[in-house]
């Protein structure tokens, strides 16, 4: 069977399962597979199958801005150690330059920043930081976010439905090397997973995850580590009246199904 074939065939076994995008509250019919984490994160584009998604065209549209900037970030840090992982690598920023070069220019570390990143210890060491400006901040928690829909759909198999929120945060490496890290968040959730764990075909160390869902259903926390880069926290509701106190606080921080549409 060819690949387009095969690929039409898993399309139409997942929409005989659930026919509908999992990013916009359940309202549009999933026309694509979408992937998360998204190939792009994966080492020589070697991706375990898995945490595969429906997503309407729009949704899925949105995504691919998102994915690419989490996608170079994810992949810069730790440096790559094969040359043929570089030169992934060095095509990936090159695809960033051509689309969101204003994103490549903000991440530009000031010279304390590199020295601080020279003199990390352990695995960090000469791994570089991030200079994170707004514009990546935003699309940094949109990605949380997405990836929050996802690992909800997969823990629960429903998707967030349109009165429903997701929370999203995320860390970057130099938050992680100076310990600066939230570990309440993740004490209350299981021991992380991978996608192909134990399998040969694995994103052990590139990408791993951990889910928890109240006995309830009607609320998920999610937190995702990718590589040395970057960590994402994210909590999705049912409804979003149970996120009313951080709502307050962080209005920016909380997205409506719908936010990957271009006109959210
Ligand atoms: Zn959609």
């Amino acid at each position: 069977m060819g690949e387009a074939k095969r690929r039409q065939r898993r399309l139409e076994r997942m929409q005989r399962e659930q026919p509908w995008c999992i990013y916009c509250g359940g309202t549009a019919v999933g026309t694509s597979v979408d992937h998360m984490p998204p190939i792009t994160v994966c080492d020589l584009r070697q991706r375990p199958p898995g945490l595969e998604f429906l997503a309407c065209k729009e949704c899925h549209e949105g995504t691919r801005k998102v994915d690419q900037i989490a996608g170079v970030m994810c992949r810069a840090f730790p440096n790559p150690t094969t040359e043929k992982a570089r030169q992934e690598v060095r095509a990936l920023m090159n695809g960033l330059a051509n689309n969101q070069l204003d994103i490549l220019k903000e991440w530009w570390p000031d010279e304390q920043q590199r020295r601080f990143a020279y003199n990390a210890p352990g695995a960090f060491k000469r791994s570089g930081v991030l200079n994170v400006g707004d514009m990546t901040h935003a699309a940094m928690l949109k990605f949380g976010a997405r990836a929050a829909a996802a690992l909800h759909f997969e823990a629960t198999k429903q998707i967030v439905p349109s009165r429903g929120g997701i929370w999203a945060t995320w860390h970057t490496n130099e938050r992680i090397i100076r310990g600066d890290f939230p570990s309440d968040f993740a004490d209350m959730l299981p021991p992380h997973t991978t996608l192909g764990a134990g399998k040969k075909n694995t994103l052990d160390g590139q990408f791993d995850y951990s889910s928890r869902v109240t006995d309830d259903g009607l609320m998920s926390a999610h937190m995702m580590t990718f590589r040395l880069s970057f960590a994402v926290q994210a909590a999705v509701a049912t409804d979003i009246s149970n996120f009313r106190e951080v709502e307050s606080h962080k209005p920016h921080l909380i997205f409506r199904p719908g936010f990957l549409k271009r006109s959210a």
